[in-house]
């Protein structure tokens, strides 16, 4: 699974770094940095999806890859 925050659409919720740490923080203004470059490990699939279907802002896009 691939990840992209598209930062253009962030509003700083920070769900995104709630449940998923290992792939999200927020910087100093609130707005959220992804930490991977994009390449998500597999046992970390499940938390890209959660912050992907609960960012209001659907500004994380996910590609299944298989
Ligand atoms: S949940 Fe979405 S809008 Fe909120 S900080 Fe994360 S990427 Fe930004």
């Amino acid at each position: 699974m691939r990840v992209h925050l598209d930062a253009g659409r962030c509003q700083g919720h920070n769900r995104c770094r709630t449940l998923a740490p290992e792939l999200f923080d927020v910087d100093e203004v609130g707005q959220a940095v992804q930490l991977v470059d994009g390449d998500v490990l597999a046992h970390l699939n499940h938390r890209a999806r959660l912050a992907a279907s609960n960012c209001p802002e659907y500004a994380i896009k996910l590609l299944e890859i298989d």
